[in-house]
């Protein structure tokens, strides 16, 4: 039997949990914050919503599902992505027949056949964001603040939003003709995949990541050119509100979501020195989506944060925010008789909120501190037999080396206080 995981997947083992722990919080903290409510879809979807909800002609849809068949002969598929699932239940349940807008969060694993490097694996996790039900520009600036502030609040700081305007269905028409005319002559540079592209939908070639394309692509007419006026007004606003609360941006005019129901703003966040793949977080206006998945015409926004992706970024620019959030006390003690009472201490110094531990090994009290050490605790309570026959415990400071008694009532009291808690 091969007991190595499958590739493109991996453990995250208790040392590393606490990271993971620190940043679902913060970003259900913030996404909290602005309105948003946490929405939990399936791990899989029957295919076709992926097909119309996500675009038959994406490398998501075509290379990188995980498709099967269930013994019932549907075809099933391990999401790939977010956005799709959360219009497919807001459909189904008829939430826009309540108050809109919908404002809905999600965060868990996402699935998808990719080649992995670093920062890229076949089940990775995602935190998204969507509303739904307003066309308003102020709910564009709105989702990208949310992005921004979530990594913010986690303590990054070199980080680049770039955006971009894809237009409507009408603006996209003339640009396509135009971008069409452009590419014919170049088409043999073009990768094999962008090459069928050109007559399909050859606003996917601009984003194609290909250096060849990238080369090729030298030139182009830009589709912000293109912006119908209704278009250009919106991305106007959607400037205008970004820079009322002076959340920077560059224009990026390769940022294009090739899809039909993919409308107006484009947005991404990049880190620099996480190697190949910079986007962190990506989103955009998807207008067109909730009637591609058979729901009425109501338009939406969203972006999804890939959370692996921030964390090495994190790391990488050596954020605390990270740092697992440790044991504080450790309870040391010798012989039977000293051991129920640190059973007891151990229970009221955990009920107090206090991140407590003890020695389950029959370790001696020199090999305890020891162990202590190793945990990186603040404190150890000491209880020996003198501790016993006095009602005292002992208080050592870990990092001072300092040793004092405390009387056993102020235990609780005294370690609150020496750990600001
Ligand atoms: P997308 O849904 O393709 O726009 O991706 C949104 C974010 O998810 C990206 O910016 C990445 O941070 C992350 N992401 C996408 N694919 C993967 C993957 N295979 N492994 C890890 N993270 C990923």
């Amino acid at each position: 039997m091969d007991i190595t995981g499958p590739r493109g997947t991996y453990d995250i083992l208790p040392d590393k949990v606490g990271k993971w722990h620190r940043l679902e919080r913060v970003m259900r903290q913030t996404a909290e914050l602005y309105g948003y409510q946490e929405v939990r879809t399936p791990l899989f979807e029957h295919t076709e919503l992926f097909a119309r909800g996500v675009g038959d002609t994406t490398d998501i849809v075509q290379k990188e599902m995980y498709t099967f068949q269930d013994k019932g002969g549907r075809s099933l598929t391990l999401r790939p992505e977010g956005t799709a699932p959360c219009a497919r239940a807001f459909i189904q349940h008829r939430v826009y027949s309540q108050p809109q807008p919908t404002k809905w969060y999600y965060i868990g694993p996402m699935f998808r056949y990719d080649r992995p490097q670093a920062g890229r694996y076949r089940q990775f996790h995602q935190f998204g964001a969507e509303t739904f039900g307003s066309r308003s520009p102020a709910v564009d600036a709105e989702i990208i603040t949310l992005m921004v502030d979530i990594v913010t609040r986690l303590g990054l700081r070199d980080y680049e939003v770039h955006l971009n305007s894809v237009g409507c269905g009408r603006c996209r028409l003339e640009y396509r003709r135009k971008l069409a005319e452009f590419l014919q002559p170049l088409q043999a540079e073009l990768c094999d995949d962008c090459r069928k592209r050109v007559d399909i939908n050859p606003l996917r070639i601009i984003d194609c990541k290909e250096r060849r394309c990238q080369e090729v692509l030298t030139g182009l007419p830009v589709l912000r050119d293109y912006l119908c006026a209704e278009c250009a007004g919106h991305f106007a606003a959607v400037r205008r509100y970004l820079d009322q609360y002076a959340i920077a941006y560059v224009l990026d005019d390769r940022l294009v979501r090739g899809l039909d129901y993919y409308t107006n703003t484009a947005f991404e966040l990049h880190v620099a020195g996480i190697g190949a793949q910079s986007a962190v977080g990506g989103g955009g206006r998807y207008d067109g989506l909730v009637a591609a998945c058979g729901g009425p015409d109501v338009p939406g926004i969203g972006f999804a944060i890939g959370m692996e992706r921030l964390l090495l970024a994190l790391e990488e620019n050596l954020v605390e925010a990270v740092l697992p959030e440790g044991l504080e006390v450790f309870v040391a003690y010798t012989g039977e008789e000293c051991e129920v009472v640190a059973h007891q201490v151990l229970r009221e110094l955990r009920q107090a909120g206090i991140r407590t531990d003890r020695d389950y090994m029959g370790r001696s009290l020199k090999a305890q501190m020891k162990q202590a050490d190793r945990l990186q605790v603040a404190l150890v309570v000491l209880i020996g037999e003198e501790e016993m026959k006095k009602s005292f415990y002992t208080l050592r400071d870990m990092d001072t080396k300092a040793q004092y008694q405390i009387e056993q009532a102020m235990l609780v009291t005294e370690i609150k206080r020496i750990l600001g808690k």
